[in-house]
């Protein structure tokens, strides 16, 4: 998992540092700075992410065009779970560009397509968390496409459902359109 020579973008191959957690073989070599995570030294303010796409770390790539990339989740909740990220460093998709947004947009219903076909999923979720409070581990904005397994793999989700007032409602809608 070493860095050399590896041309920019994401490369196959073996697991990453995510995968590697806990294990003692990879040790911090003597003279190394930074955060070192299973073998790849971590530059301040990059996130693991950003590593993959300067393919500094290695990934299992689904798809790559000039905005976008895409590649295998590495703790899979399902087969095909794969991660879609923008190559537009952000962490949250309120920061995105149109640009990048619109990018995402147009290649997401095409894997979603391509990963179904793949493991024999008509059934998926897209997750996308926006902040830590909201799950989010990878400060770099990412969609989730986890396939629904017969078995029932894939995305569990605890709903807790409330009502909504047609006050609440007018407010904000009120408050939404103001902030535009
Ligand atoms: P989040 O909770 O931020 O929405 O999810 C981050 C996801 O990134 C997790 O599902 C985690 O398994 C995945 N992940 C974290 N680090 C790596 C990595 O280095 N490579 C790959 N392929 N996935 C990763």
């Amino acid at each position: 998992m070493q860095k050399g020579g590896r041309k920019r973008g994401c490369a196959e191959g073996e697991g990453n540092p995510m995968g590697t957690r806990g294990r003692e073989s990879r040790a911090r070599p003597a003279g190394v700075s930074g955060a070192w995570r299973g073998g790849v030294t971590l530059t301040l303010g990059m996130t693991i992410f950003a590593k993959i796409l300067s393919g500094q770390i290695p990934c299992h790539k689904v798809y790559e065009d000039a905005h976008v990339l895409a590649f295998l989740d590495i703790n899979p909740l399902s087969p095909g779970h794969t991660l879609v990220i923008p190559k537009e460093a952000k962490a949250t998709v309120g920061e995105l560009s149109d640009d990048s947004a619109a990018a995402i947009g147009r290649v997401l219903p095409r894997l979603c397509r391509a990963i179904g076909r793949a493991v024999g999923a008509t059934d998926y979720n897209i997750l996308q968390n926006n902040g830590a409070g909201a799950h989010q581990v990878v400060m770099h904005v990412h969609f989730h496409i986890i396939p629904k397994m017969a078995d029932g793999r894939g995305l569990g989700i605890r709903w807790e459902a409330g009502k909504l007032g047609a006050e609440e409602a007018a407010g904000l809608v009120k408050a939404i359109g103001a902030g535009w």
